[in-house]
């Protein structure tokens, strides 16, 4: 459905019910290394389609490095990662990162280069898209995220919530069948959190198949069908948000949610 046939919500917003029809993400036995350093050791874990699996584990653990293999930012150095069963390892990195969004802290969006411009133009780039399919792509990505009003302004203009909104937007606009998020609020004002949180809240009800590494225990006890929890490079506990928040049985995550929550 186009931008203009869609519902607005009492703050103007447009609400977006169109459902995300993604693939499944399957995570096996990967392991990585940089240099001499062994960081992953044969992780394993799935997010099924529509799902939303959170990931998460005390810093150093290599939750990013796991996100990372998944978008081939990292090449693992043995297992497989599947999309919707077919191997991702073989596939070009352009490609994959065409099916796969990624989502990063920092939001990589050109500062003085318009939204749309930003959104623009790796569909130009990556997907090849004609100026003008790129734009009515671009454009639909925007009303996902409620500012289509804002096609116009630049980054700098914009507050971090509204860019980090833009940069998922962005991701959005390739129609990815996944998506992957590696501490998308991390970097926001306290304040701004809300906004991001309950937009991937949204698209997680509209069926966007996700990994989520997070700090944001309250969002993964939400919003996630699976916690994944990681430390020192292995996945050591993995189940739904009740049985890994309230009923942990390893003393590495006990420790862990005793400092976070
Ligand atoms: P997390 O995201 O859970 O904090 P990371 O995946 O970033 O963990 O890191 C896992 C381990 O890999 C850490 O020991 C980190 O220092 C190391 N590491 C991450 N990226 C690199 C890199 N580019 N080069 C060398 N070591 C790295
Ligand atoms: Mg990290």
């Amino acid at each position: 459905p186009s931008s203009t046939s869609m519902p607005i919500d009492a703050s103007g917003d447009p609400v977006n019910l169109e459902r995300f029809d993604g693939g499944s993400l399957a995570v096996q036995e990967i392991t990585m290394s940089f240099g001499p350093l062994k960081v992953l050791h044969g992780v394993s874990f799935e997010v099924a389609q529509g799902e939303v699996v959170c990931i998460i584990g005390p810093s150093g653990s290599g939750k990013s490095t796991a996100l990372r293999c998944m978008n081939r930012l990292e090449q693992p150095t043995g297992g497989d990662i599947l999309l919707d069963g077919e191997s991702t390892l073989t596939m070009s990195a352009d490609l994959l990162r065409q099916r796969v969004g990624m989502v990063f802290q920092q939001f990589n969006l050109f500062p003085h280069r318009t939204v749309l411009d930003n959104m623009t133009l790796p569909l130009r780039r990556v997907k090849k898209l004609s100026k003008e399919v790129a734009r009515e792509w671009a454009l639909a990505g925007l009303a996902q995220v409620g500012l289509s009003d804002k096609a116009t302004y630049r980054p700098v203009q914009l507050s971090g919530g509204q860019q980090q909104r833009v940069a998922i937007a962005r991701a959005l606009a390739m129609r990815p069948e996944a998506m992957l998020f590696d501490e998308a609020t991390s970097a926001l004002d306290p304040e701004l959190v809300k906004g991001v949180l309950s937009l991937m809240a949204d698209l997680a009800q509209r069926g966007m198949t996700m990994a989520v590494v997070t700090h944001e225990m309250g969002f993964a006890r939400r919003a996630a069908h699976r916690v994944v929890f990681m430390d020192q490079g292995q996945v050591v506990e993995d189940g739904p948000p009740d049985q890994i928040f309230d009923d942990p049985q390893s003393p590495r995550l006990k420790a862990f949610l005793a400092e976070v929550l």
